[in-house]
């Protein structure tokens, strides 16, 4: 990183551990091109000149709050000032405006206090210790003076701390822009308790994370012309609905289930409910409590907050009538009929169908021939086909994720409806809490989509930090050397190029009747022989690897096929579109006949793609601010922080590149104008002349006696620091 190499014996350098990343020591011997350190837990290591870091002995002891501010800017520097931070709870970090947030896995309320929010209020970011608020409050302030809507991109690998930052940054905001002693329910309270309305139903414990968000969000915050907040939006972003019927120990399903097994005594009756241990969309994992969480008291927390934003009594009634239907549909087991038919397995079973028909409010009878039958029409005739219990099975846990996740949409479209958009809206500020780069051993589609989309976001973040910066620099002409940096715009196109990337092959493949996923990868082989991005795996017959920006994913192609077709059982349609429950009917909506007849097959990815682009469309519209949390270890614990781990993730979010822009190049920019105004003080003598404003600038900071800055075409660049030195000589004339 450009910086000198004059190592001595005795100098304090940071080498490269394989353990620890780096570990600090003191140079004894320097040879031609090695030298040899006592390391600080007093081994001797050898290693090459080109892997040794000078260490900066000067270092303010606490680390300090902005990245920029190192004196020596080395990976190891920015690994050690985290650590030495992280390790007296000063868990954010700035690097330049980006803020960096790692995750104290303990409650450090003294961080959050009204009376912090009130500080923050106002102030110029950097004059207060590194905060959410910090950020929110540049957001809200740029978004007053520029009236330009302004977006809080909020990324990090599961359990980094994303979705609370993001209520960190939501309660800031209401509080900026909320409606002093208003009654009833305000639009920020009901903004505010739409989270807890959200996590229930799209939430759960997973291995990374207790309360792992299962589907991406965007908030829209929407405020009037005096600053006060007036309407919101929420997007969602690709439920998980698998989860809804599949689990491994030691996760769990949705929260909303564990809940309502909690509920009052009055409810489980009602919907003869009990042991979550009873159920089969629950117990195939053997955990169902959770440390520290009360879910009997999370179920009335949860009710409150349907309350407020606006869902009534009745609706709450039957969407938990629902969530009961779903773990009674779960217990409903098949066995072998006559032929290749199916039954149901026993009284238990029809039990259960006897239950789901109740609380679904359809015909038990329609309910059975839905579940164990299919119906062919060819041109000639209709037939009615049974299905083996394995089918039957398959067909149960198809409506099963149907209805949850109609039943989440239902919620979200609730909560946008109930809360209000505000159409004369002038500004908003968007905050976005998406699922980060994920990488598993067996990874697919949902893997292939959340990837997809941290790609997107990554080139948003490069072309914000490194494009635009670089682009101004080029603009005006000043002496930058290019830095180079990692572009992904290949990956994207491999991903998503219209026609030939592997959404639209996928796309194809779907619709051919004959595609299997066996076709579908061959034709991937085929296609991206050549591609740097794409790699087949030796030995793999269906499997591919993408070369992420983050590190390479292998992509298992079984599935991809069934989880990009977003379809609906005709049948499963019809019986739930005839319930007597209008809630129930009002999530199946009959389709109109010809979408219906059609069978036209509606391809999840693509949509995914286009939601996806609408909301890079919207970011691109706004003055974007970056947060990147962190998470320090991989067993949720506080005060345990994991070098290589943290190394990583500051990689692969881009953070180790955009530090290294931002120091090499020039943080400040101001047009001549700008600068004038403010520092011709420093020269009274300039305004009696008739210079030209750039002459003016120069001669202002010649001077003065700075060094390093450049002047452009129409602005003056500065270096870190520099704005700071200037401002403190003008206290001085
Ligand atoms: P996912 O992608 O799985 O949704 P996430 O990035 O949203 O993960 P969070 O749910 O926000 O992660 O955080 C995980 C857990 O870490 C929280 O439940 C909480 O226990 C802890 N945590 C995160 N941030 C903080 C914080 N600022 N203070 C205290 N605890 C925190
Ligand atoms: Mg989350």
């Amino acid at each position: 990183m450009g910086m000198s190499r004059d190592i001595t014996a005795g100098s304090h350098v940071w080498v490269g551990d394989s353990e620890l990343a780096w570990i600090d020591g003191i140079v004894i011997n320097v040879y031609a091109a090695e030298a040899e350190i006592q390391t600080s837990d007093g081994r001797m290591v050898t290693k090459k000149l080109s892997n040794i870091y000078p260490k900066d002995v000067e270092a303010p002891a606490g680390g300090v709050d902005d990245m920029t501010k190192l004196s020596y800017l080395h990976e190891p520097a920015v690994l050690y000032n985290l650590a030495t931070r992280y390790e007296i709870n000063e868990i954010y970090t700035y690097c330049g405006n980006i803020l960096i947030a790692i995750n104290p896995f303990q409650a450090l309320s003294h961080l959050y206090d009204v009376y912090l929010m009130e500080r923050y209020k106002g102030a110029q970011l950097g004059e207060l210790n590194p905060h959410v608020y910090a950020i929110a409050d540049v957001a809200y302030r740029a978004m007053i003076k520029e009236g330009k809507s302004n977006s809080i991109l909020v990324s990090g690998e599961s359990g980094a701390g994303k979705t609370e930052t993001t209520k960190m940054l939501m309660r800031y905001l209401a509080f900026l822009g909320g409606h002093a002693a208003a009654e009833g329910r305000t639009v920020e309270q009901q903004v505010l308790e739409s989270n807890p309305v959200l996590e229930a139903f799209g939430n759960a414990k997973t291995v990374k994370n207790n309360n792992s968000s299962r589907f991406g969000k965007f908030v829209e915050i929407q405020f009037d012309k005096h600053g006060q907040i007036s309407g919101a939006a929420i997007r969602t972003y690709l439920l998980e609905k698998s989860r809804v019927c599949q689990l491994s120990d030691p996760e769990r399903n949705y929260h909303c289930f564990y809940l309502l097994c909690a509920a009052p005594l009055e409810e489980i009756e009602r919907y003869k409910l009990g042991d979550p241990k009873s159920f089969h969309y629950l117990n195939q994992s053997n955990c169902y409590e959770l440390v520290g969480v009360n879910d009997a008291h999370d179920y009335l927390a949860t009710r409150k907050a349907m309350d407020i934003v606006g869902i009534s009594e009745k609706e709450q009634e039957a969407i938990f009538r629902v969530v009961a239907a779903i773990l009674h549909l779960g217990n409903i087991a098949f066995a072998k009929g006559e032929e290749d038919s199916s039954m149901l397995q026993d009284d238990e079973s029809k039990f259960h169908l006897q239950m789901t028909a109740e609380l679904l409010m359809c015909d038990p009878q329609a309910l059975e021939v839905a579940l164990c039958k299919r119906v062919m029409i060819t041109p000639e005739e209709i037939i009615e086909r049974s299905l083996d219990p394995l089918g039957a099975a398959v067909s149960r846990d198809g409506l099963a994720k149907t209805i949850y996740s109609r039943l989440f949409d239902w919620l979200v479209n609730k909560i946008n409806v109930s809360i209000g958009q505000d159409p004369h809206s002038e500004c908003l500020i968007g905050v976005l809490d998406i699922y980060g780069f994920e990488s598993f051993k067996i990874s697919s589609f949902e893997q292939f989509c959340i990837n997809f989309t941290n790609e997107k976001l990554q080139q948003h973040f490069n072309q914000h930090v490194f494009k635009m910066e670089q682009a101004e620099y080029q603009n005006e002409e000043i002496d930058w050397s290019y830095v180079e940096f990692v572009d992904n715009q290949d990956v994207l196109d491999l991903i998503e190029k219209k026609p030939g990337g592997i959404i639209s092959l996928l796309d194809e493949a779907c619709m051919f009747p004959k595609s299997t996923h066996e076709t579908f990868a061959q034709k991937l082989y085929q296609t991206f022989k050549d591609h740097k991005r794409f790699v087949k795996p030796k030995l793999a017959r269906t499997e591919f690897t993408i070369a992420h920006y983050a590190g390479e994913v292998q992509y298992q192609s079984d599935q991809f096929l069934d989880k990009n077709k977003d379809y609906v059982v005709p049948e499963h349609q019809d019986l739930l579109s005839a319930s007597k429950c209008s809630f129930v009917a009002g999530l199946f909506p009959s389709l109109p006949e010809e979408t219906a007849k059609s069978g036209k097959f509606s391809s999840i990815g693509s949509r995914f793609k286009l939601q996806l682009q609408q909301l890079m469309d919207i970011l691109n519209s706004t003055e974007p601010h970056y947060i990147r949390c962190i998470k320090p270890n991989n067993e949720l614990k506080p005060a345990l922080f994991g070098n290589v781990n943290v190394l990583q993730q500051l990689r692969s979010g881009g953070v180790l590149e955009a530090i290294r822009v931002k120091c090499e190049g020039y943080p400040t920019h101001r047009t001549f104008t700008e600068f004038l105004n403010r520092f011709a003080i420093l020269a009274p003598e300039i305004l009696e002349g008739n210079y030209e404003e750039k002459v003016a600038c120069k001669w202002i900071l010649e001077k003065v006696g700075l060094t390093r800055y450049q002047i452009g075409k129409t602005k003056v660049f500065l270096r870190a620091g520099q704005m700071a030195e200037l401002d403190a000589r003008k206290g001085k004339v």
